[in-house]
């Protein structure tokens, strides 16, 4: 399957969206929570304050956001931890993604990206604090970035 059908299938199955993006042929997946208010105002990921934080990281670490895909566990807004019938819904999604993608490197960013992200035997994984997360207490910062180091030394 390829990244677009998969994004036509989920705009076809969600009534507002949050549709990952980011090249096919990306080296890193980025995987976060659901999307929030900001995210389903603009059908895209990551574009809120943990969204502008996320940026700054990348560009800190010297990656770009455009050559890195990203996306999340469930492709719609949830308020507060996603339920398990939001995850069953979409993990066929994910799992379809990392699929096609096949990345180098998955980043789970977050409980619930690390606890519901499928496995692929020939990808890296590295688990990080959730952006809002990491944008508010120094120590998850810190474990932030150290995690982003190392992906420096991954990709
Ligand atoms: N938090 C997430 O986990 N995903 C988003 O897209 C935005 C905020």
């Amino acid at each position: 399957m390829t990244i677009a059908a998969i994004r036509e299938e989920i705009r076809k199955r969600i009534k507002k969206p949050v549709l990952p993006e980011g090249p096919e042929n990306a080296k890193l997946v980025f995987v976060g929570e659901a999307g929030g208010a900001e995210e389903e105002k603009a059908g895209r990921p990551f574009v809120g304050r943990a969204g502008k934080f996320l940026n700054k990281e990348l560009e800190k670490f010297g990656f770009k956001r455009a050559e890195v895909y990203i996306t999340n566990v469930v492709k719609y807004r949830c308020v507060g931890v996603p339920e398990e019938k939001d995850v069953k819904k979409c993990e066929k999604w994910l799992k379809a993604e990392l699929e096609t993608i096949n990345p180098k490197v998955i980043v789970l960013l977050g409980k619930t990206a690390e606890k519901y992200t499928p496995k692929l035997y020939n990808a890296a994984y590295l688990a990080l604090p959730h952006p809002s997360a990491a944008m508010r207490f120094t120590k998850m910062r810190k474990k932030f970035e150290e995690g982003m180091e190392q992906l420096k030394l991954l990709r």
